[in-house]
This record gives structure tokens, C-alpha cells and sequence, in this order.
């Protein structure tokens, strides 16, 4: 380029500039429109500013798990911890987390600004979240503020191969048939009752947490009402206060569902894979002369005493292996057999309330699979558990029963405005 042209370029291109301007900023609205991106983009470049890149910090996320093979000191050194830092770090948080207490699997964050450790956090569940900062300071601990909201879900499902089967769909599904059965657990034994067809609907309180502006969801807390349609009857649960203020479950004469003698002295416990090709009758329906009933359950299933009561026998029992025996009011006595293992505190004399572990399911004595010999005495007679009526539950006193029957009508009008229950068998499966 001659030295001229050099020199005058500035003067060109200011030159170039105002005719292309003059054409651009002219012409008809037609044209302008068209002219529109350009237009923009030009604006775009002015707007940017002319800048120098400054060095940016550099920001490190470390994540990590509760584990059993390394602990968590041991993991947050290795993320860049001094050992003097993370002693600190667990010092900050030990009033308010248990650290041997906290579960396999609970996560945690660290982040990092250029190497220097800035802000931890540990999420024991979805509603404690501790966060910690200024690590390498003086750690200053806050725990996350976390909205939990409630709504009643009404759900309403069939049997076609067993409670749990029927709940596997919902998530968290066998805490929540586990909290179904034990409603009913005075009138249901849920290990032989149930059948093909049993319907049942029930109300239950269901948590959620925000996350990210999406609704998690957290658990299940109270049943509110249900009702059991099976072979074995009708059966219906009511929430209502009892006079202490405590919750409890009424049937719709008002009574409680609670009894002397639960239906069942297997505790409702997930059914182990091993028990899979087991359906409705985990029963071994051997007609022995023998008086009780057998209940076939996976090694170590807690059995419960159906009854207060006082232990008469607990050990080695001859051909019933180990075995507890309990007495009772009413002249009743219980029989526990073939269990793997009875609990220290089981012993000859003591008292023990109704529900009480006093046993794990097992074979041994005479028995050639895992079961529960379960039998029941009644002045010195055998008698048959399951065709036993026992004494229903106490009533609420006439002066409450306005209150309860409002609170029944109450449920029901909750139900009519939900107009159709949940079909549990229509939900998709429940991811892991
Ligand atoms: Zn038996």
C-alpha cells in the first residue's frame, strides 16, 4: 500500500462509513425491516464493551458418599482437606450431626475457590442440609431452611397377589402397605387373610420437599381414614384423637381398632426375594395333628407377642425348638415355636407388652422349613387363633361421639371432592 493511502485511510474508511450510514439509516420502512438484524448486530458490537480478560477464579465441586470403607476424614483429605481443616469441619457440625449414626450413601459437597476450601455441605436427608463455610477460617455452620408442604392423597387399590404387590408401584411403596396394614392389625392377620379381589382405599398424608422449583417427594405421614372390603369382612379406620390427644383408629360405631390380641404374631416386614414364589397362603397348610397354626416366613422375621402378658417359657422347648411362651389375662396362653433366635431380654418372668419382639423366625426342633408354629390356649384348651373373637376396643365416650361423627363426615366430604381415588394398579412403576 503506497504511503499515501496509508496515511489517508482513516479518511477513506470515516468516509465509507457515513455513506454506508446514509444508506442505512435511509430508505423505506419496507427496507428497514429487512435491514433489522443487521441492524441489531451492529448495535451489538457498539454496545460491547472493549475488555481485558481478567484471571478467573477457579471453582472446584468435590463430591462424596458416607461409606464403610473409607471414612469421611480420610475422604475430604483426599479432596484437598488439611487434616487440621476437616478436624475442624466435623467439630463445627458434631452438635448437630450424629457422624456415627449417619447412613451409608448420605452425600456431600465441598467447593473449592482456587484451591481454597470454601463451602461444605452435607445432605443427611432432603430436609437436613447443613451447609458450612468459611472453612478454613472459623466454620460457621447453617442449616438449610427447606419448605415441606402436605396433601392428602386418596388412593384405592386391589388385591391380585399380595399387599406388597399391590403397593410396589407407589414410591416407598411397602413403608406405606406396612403403615396400611397396621391400622387393621387387630382385625387383619395380613399373613393369611388376605385374597385375590380384596379391595381396599384409605387417605393418607403425603410430604413433599422444593427442589430446583420441582416438588420432591419426601414421605408418608398419617392415614387418615381406610377401608378394607375382603373376604375375611368390612373393615373400616377413622383418625380421631383419643381423650389424651394422641391419634387413634375408630370404626364407624366409634370404636377403637385397637384390641387385647393383635390378628397376627408375624410383624408386616418386607417379603425377602427368597419368598417371591410364595403368593397368597404363606401358609403350609399341613394338616398335622398338631394345634396351631403354621405360618411359613423368611428366616428371621420378628415375631410379635399378640398380647400383654408374662413370660412363662423362654428357650429350648423339645421338639418346638426354641420357643416363648406367654401368658396372658383370660386364662389365654400363646406359643411361639421353632424360632433361630430369642432376644437377651426375653426371659422367664418378665413382662412384656403387646407387639413386643420376643423372637425371630427359624427351624429349629422339628421343623423342616423356616415357619412360625404360633398356638393359643384358652383355660388349658387348644383353641383356633384365627376363628378366636376377640373383645372389641373401647368406645369413645358419648360426649365425644358429635365430635367423631363430624370428623367422619369430614372424611367423607374429602373423599367426594377428590372425586376419583388414585388407581393404584394404573401407576406407573415407582423408580428406584
Ligand atoms: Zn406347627
Amino acid at each position: 500500500m503506497p504511503l499515501q493511502m496509508k496515511q489517508n485511510l482513516p479518511v477513506i474508511l470515516g468516509g465509507a462509513f457515513i455513506i454506508f450510514a446514509i444508506w442505512f439509516f435511509s430508505g423505506s420502512e419496507d427496507e428497514l425491516e429487512k435491514r433489522e438484524p443487521l441492524r441489531k448486530s451492529i448495535a451489538k458490537l457498539e454496545a460491547e464493551p472493549e475488555f481485558t480478560i481478567a484471571p478467573q477464579p477457579s471453582m472446584d465441586l468435590r463430591k462424596g458418599a458416607f461409606s464403610s470403607e473409607k471414612p469421611l476424614f480420610d475422604q475430604l483429605v483426599d479432596a484437598g482437606l488439611s487434616p487440621q481443616i476437616v478436624q475442624r469441619l466435623v467439630t463445627s457440625l458434631q452438635e448437630d450431626v450424629d457422624f456415627r449414626r449417619v447412613r451409608e450413601g448420605v452425600e456431600w459437597e465441598l467447593t473449592l475457590f482456587d484451591e481454597v476450601p470454601c463451602q461444605f455441605t452435607l445432605n443427611l436427608s432432603p430436609i437436613d442440609i447443613y451447609d458450612v463455610f468459611d472453612l478454613s477460617v472459623k466454620p460457621v455452620v447453617a442449616k438449610r431452611n427447606i419448605a415441606v408442604s402436605t396433601e392428602i392423597r386418596y388412593y384405592k387399590g386391589e388385591l391380585q397377589t399380595s399387599l406388597f404387590e399391590a403397593f410396589s408401584h407407589m414410591p416407598k411403596g411397602i413403608v406405606l402397605a406396612v403403615k396400611v396394614a397396621d391400622v387393621f392389625a387387630w382385625d387383619i392377620d395380613f399373613y393369611q387373610d388376605p385374597r385375590k379381589g380384596d379391595q381396599f382405599e384409605f387417605m393418607v398424608e403425603t410430604a413433599f420437599v422444593e427442589r430446583e422449583g420441582k416438588k420432591e417427594f419426601l414421605e408418608y405421614r398419617r392415614i387418615l381414614s381406610g377401608r378394607y372390603f375382603g373376604e375375611k369382612g368390612k373393615f373400616n379406620a377413622f383418625l380421631f384423637e383419643d381423650e389424651k390427644g394422641k391419634d387413634a383408629y375408630y370404626n364407624a360405631e366409634g370404636r377403637s381398632l385397637v384390641r387385647d390380641v393383635l390378628r397376627s404374631p408375624l410383624k408386616l416386614v418386607r417379603i425377602t426375594s427368597s419368598f417371591k414364589g410364595q403368593r397368597f397362603h404363606p401358609v403350609l397348610k399341613k394338616k398335622r395333628a398338631h394345634n396351631g397354626v403354621d405360618y411359613g416366613a423368611p428366616k428371621n422375621t420378628p415375631v410379635m407377642a399378640v398380647a400383654d402378658g408374662v413370660i412363662e417359657h423362654a428357650g429350648w422347648y423339645g421338639n418346638a425348638g426354641k420357643a416363648v411362651l406367654i401368658r396372658h389375662k383370660g386364662k389365654m396362653l400363646t406359643q411361639y415355636f421353632h424360632l433361630n433366635q430369642i432376644p437377651k431380654g426375653i426371659r422367664k418372668g418378665k413382662r412384656i407388652r403387646q407387639g413386643r419382639t420376643i423372637g425371630y423366625v427359624g427351624k429349629t426342633g422339628l421343623a423342616t422349613g423356616y415357619h412360625l408354629h404360633f398356638g393359643m390356649k384358652i383355660r388349658g384348651k387348644y383353641v383356633n387363633p384365627q376363628r378366636q373373637k376377640f373383645q372389641p376396643g373401647a368406645p369413645i365416650p358419648k360426649n365425644r361421639m358429635p365430635d367423631f361423627i363430624a370428623r367422619m363426615k369430614e372424611y367423607e366430604d374429602m373423599t367426594v371432592s377428590f372425586k376419583e381415588p388414585i388407581q393404584m394398579a394404573l401407576l406407573k412403576p415407582a423408580s428406584p
